[in-house]
């Protein structure tokens, strides 16, 4: 493997990186911006901005819905947005007991019901 030897600005130092690494470095940073977040940080962050919701937030949703579409019997992994369980028009909140996931279909589907079959939520004993 062929290394190139880069002078850090700030302390002067060189540093060794593979070519490989460079290479993937340069592709990955002018696929996703300047910060290298991948697809995933990207579709939250996006999905934040579009819901107005803090990319934390719809981070932790979807880590606590295990990246999976929560309708009864839909198993999607794509395509995820994050539903108001109670729509906000109706009083519901942006609190995390509100919130879950589901894929856009279904979301499209559920539209402001408030009778939308889920799969049981799991609660960790220590949350109770
Ligand atoms: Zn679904």
């Amino acid at each position: 493997m062929s290394y190139i030897r880069i002078k850090s600005i700030k302390s002067g130092k060189g540093k060794m990186y593979s070519y490989a690494y460079l290479v993937k470095s340069v592709w990955y940073k002018r696929k996703y911006g300047k910060r290298g977040a991948g697809p995933r940080q990207k579709v939250i962050a996006y999905i934040g901005r579009v819901m107005g919701l803090e990319g934390f937030i719809v981070k932790r949703i979807f880590e606590r819905d295990g990246y999976q579409c929560q309708t009864e019997d839909c198993y999607m992994q794509i395509d995820l947005t994050i539903d108001h369980i109670i729509p906000i028009l109706k009083g519901g909140t942006n609190d995390d007991d509100n919130l879950q996931t589901l894929c856009k279909r279904c979301n499209h589907k559920k539209g402001t019901s408030l009778h939308w079959k889920t799969k049981p939520r799991i609660t960790l004993l220590e949350n109770i």
